[in-house]
């Protein structure tokens, strides 16, 4: 495994004294910044502004190499576009493009598996095997920005809803949008930036207390305990009580708008009543909440929803005020939910054992 130091991992006061140290004046540490984050350089051959002696200098110590590719999947239609990356310790990790109009939205992961073990998810099904660090993070932003950059384009929003529990890899993420949030980088702004929870209820307070502008979504999936709990085991420790007082906390302080996403399964959470205790539940709440027909898992047997019973869902919460809207199911044909790519290709290398 490389032993060198990961670029992205570090900022600019980090690398500061470092390039004191080389007798480098500080406008280098800048050109550095501008290089990895600006002209998304990738290759310490690219920073020409350097001489040959401070290249040499910085890949002795650092590498730019967080994460590679080793399988990409455009769907037909070319909006959602997924990659499954390894990182230099050969843990998977997934990120999505999606194009929508004129907007260009990345679904980044913060850990490599999960382990909060939901049981629609195929990333919960795969079980937890890293955290990533602040620079892995990056790297998925940066290789996407590489090609959106081919046809004179960039990304506008980043979610932080792919693999893993953000909240739970708390310090690394938040380090990770301050790095693409820098105004001599890539200056994307917080309010582009979404971390997606299941609900852990200290860390969602300890995130509200920071005051950020970074947008919320919690991952809800049910209105009462004992639906939740079945297939959201964190709910057992942090029950919908005390999930929905951390919201109202959240939503007190920093007065913004949160997102609940609720995956509509056949028969489990599409009928009337799962509807009117959703209502009671965001009540008072700033509140928008996406309805998502459940992506098929090989481990789980639950299905989507008949079109009507969605349709008749959203219409109850619409007349109840609650704003919602039916996000589509895109890129079903190419594994684009969650943690499915790379169970698929662990399944397929277990079948080469
Ligand atoms: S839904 Fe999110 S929190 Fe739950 S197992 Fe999947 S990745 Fe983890």
């Amino acid at each position: 495994m490389e032993d060198r130091k990961l670029v992205y991992d570090y900022s600019r006061e980090d690398l500061t004294p470092l390039f004191q140290e080389w007798n480098e004046p500080p406008y280098r540490v800048k050109q550095l910044w501008e290089g990895l984050y600006r002209h998304l350089w990738e290759d310490i051959n690219d920073f020409t502004p350097f001489s040959i002696e401070l290249r040499d200098r910085i890949s002795q110590d650092f590498t730019f190499q967080a994460i590679h590719p080793v399988r990409e999947i455009v769907s037909p239609d070319g909006e959602t576009h997924k990659t499954l990356f390894y990182t230099r310790s050969g843990n998977p990790l997934e990120t999505v493009l999606m194009h929508y109009k004129n907007r260009h939205t990345l679904c980044i992961s913060s850990q490599s598996g999960c382990g909060m073990g939901c049981i629609f998810c195929a990333t919960g099904q795969m079980g937890f095997k890293a955290n990533l660090s602040c620079g892995e993070m990056i790297a998925q932003v940066l290789y996407y920005n590489r090609i959106l950059a081919q046809d004179g384009q960039k990304l506008t929003n980043i979610v932080i809803m792919g693999m893993g529990e953000p909240l739970n890899n708390f310090d690394q993420t938040i380090k990770a949008i301050d790095f693409l949030n820098d105004p001599q980088g890539l200056n994307m702004g917080e309010r582009r930036f979404t971390i997606s929870t299941v609900g852990l209820v200290p860390q969602l307070n300890r995130f509200s207390e920071m005051n950020r502008q970074i947008n919320l979504a919690i991952s809800l999936h049910a209105a009462d305990d004992d639906l939740r709990s079945k297939i959201i085991p964190i709910n057992r420790k942090y029950p919908l009580s005390e999930l929905m007082a951390a919201c109202r906390k959240y939503s007190k302080v920093t007065h913004r708008r949160i997102t609940f996403e609720w995956a509509l399964i056949r028969d489990f959470n599409d009928d009337p009543g799962q509807a009117q205790k959703l209502v009671n539940l965001l009540k008072g709440l700033i509140a928008h909440v996406n309805l998502i027909p459940l992506n098929p898992t090989v481990l789980f047997p639950g299905k989507p929803p008949r079109s009507e019973r969605i349709t008749q869902f959203q219409q109850y919460l619409i007349k109840n005020h609650i704003p919602c809207t039916i996000r589509l199911r895109r890129g079903i044909d190419i594994q684009a939910g969650c943690g499915q790519l790379a169970t698929k290709n662990l399944s397929e290398q277990n079948k080469l054992c």
